[in-house]
């Protein structure tokens, strides 16, 4: 089957045409700057595309995809489209896209509030452009939503969780679900026998528990901002140190909110750059702060990943993907080297080896297993979509 994916963002529309049966894009690209200075960049089997246009809003960023789709004489071929959604609130599975499912993804604006609002409206306008096709949600806290209360709740009131629904809910799920998948095939194991990590390492990174097929714990929380250090979030931190900057600095909630998820994580420890590309030569160069970062950022992984670990009787294997797990050698190093204690003996000719093109086993036979599986949340989508329709 050929599916549209969709992956409509703050201020971008990502999309691929996948065919599920070869699982290979036949076209893929982007709208970005949407409101700003709107820009096309896309690739089909007749002609890629470079250019800037005239996209307000999300509608015109559709209406542009599909527009250049027509032109690669796609149009016709597309039997469906599947939705990246970020926060699916009650959701526990992807769903077809009905007009209660727009309304329930804008009534929860609140939990995820530049995504929920781009999503409804890439439904709508898809529905505008392509009547005839059904369409499906896949929502990435819904593989988390196995997670036990003792996973998902805080320790806060409980009136609150169950007035305002403020819990873990936990993201990428769709990431971690197709690489906990990959490693349960490549591993050759039962799902029902099989105990995982996975590290989805990109500029927001979350860790997750996955037992027998299903997470049962993960980093990320009620937001995309708990757990890890990321690019530019901070990860999680004491709260009080808000309180303690509202009080000495005088920063309100709109300019606390800019410290955590924009200045923080590897670029506010730089001070140089969110990419892990520039700390990491940096780092190799004797810039101090840059070398902070990184082990700020991979002595937290590891941390966490040992509290992941409580969560499951044994650990088949640690799985590292997104942009930083697949490429970065001394990220899978240093984590490695902190996690000792469970076991992992880093083989270093196989962590260089393997990468992005390449999935495989990145430590010493006989020591516990990491492996590298590149993330395809683009095919998932469309295997749902498959699926649903
Ligand atoms: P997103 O979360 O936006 O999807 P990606 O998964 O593409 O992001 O990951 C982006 C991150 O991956 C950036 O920090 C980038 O520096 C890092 N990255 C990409 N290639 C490399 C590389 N060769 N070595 C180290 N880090 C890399």
């Amino acid at each position: 089957m050929k599916i549209l994916v969709l992956n409509c963002g703050s201020s971008s529309v990502k999309f691929a045409v996948i065919d599920t049966k070869n699982k290979m894009a036949i076209s893929s690209g982007l709208v970005e700057n949407i409101g700003v200075n709107g820009h096309i960049k896309a690739k089909g089997p007749i002609n890629p595309i470079d250019e800037f246009l005239d996209v307000p809003t999300h509608a015109e960023a559709i209406l542009a995809i599909q527009q250049y789709l027509k032109k690669q004489d796609l149009i016709n071929v597309i039997e469906a489209i599947g939705h990246r959604v970020v926060h699916g609130g009650k959701y526990v599975k992807s769903e077809p896209v009905t007009q209660e499912v727009i309304d329930y993804i804008r009534s929860i604006t609140l939990f995820a509030p530049l995504h929920e609002p781009a999503h409804a409206i890439g439904m709508e306008e898809a529905k505008k452009y392509f009547p005839s096709l059904p369409q499906v949600a896949v929502f990435d806290t819904a593989f988390h939503q196995t997670m036990p209360p003792k996973a998902f709740l805080y320790g806060i009131p409980y009136e609150i969780y169950q007035d305002l629904k403020v819990r873990r809910y936990g993201f990428h799920g769709t990431s971690h679900r197709y690489v906990s998948g990959e490693a349960i095939r490549l591993l050759n194991k039962k799902p029902e026998d099989t105990y995982l990590i996975t590290a989805h390492l990109g500029n927001g990174s979350s860790a997750a528990a996955i037992s027998q097929g299903q997470c049962v714990d993960t980093t990320m929380g009620f937001t995309p901002l708990d757990g890890l250090v990321m690019g530019t979030r901070s990860g999680s931190i004491d709260p009080a140190i808000l309180f303690f900057l509202n009080k000495t600095l005088g920063y309100d909630i709109d300019r606390l909110d800019k410290l955590v998820n924009k200045e923080s994580g590897l670029l506010g420890l730089s001070g140089l750059s969110n990419d892990m590309r520039t700390i990491t030569q940096a780092a190799s160069e004797g810039h101090e702060r840059a070398k902070i970062a990184l082990e700020v950022f991979c002595y937290k992984l590891a941390r966490e990943i040992g509290g992941l670990a409580m969560a499951l009787p044994r650990i088949d294997a640690l799985i590292f993907t997104g942009g930083i797990g697949e490429n970065s050698v001394i990220v899978r190093e240093l984590v490695l080297k902190n996690l000792s204690i469970l076991g992992y003996d880093i083989d270093p000719e196989k962590n260089v080896n393997h990468g992005k093109k390449s999935s495989g086993i990145i430590t010493k036979d006989g020591s516990a297993k990491a492996m590298i599986i590149a993330t395809n949340e683009e095919l998932l989508i469309a295997m749902d979509t498959e699926v649903m329709v």
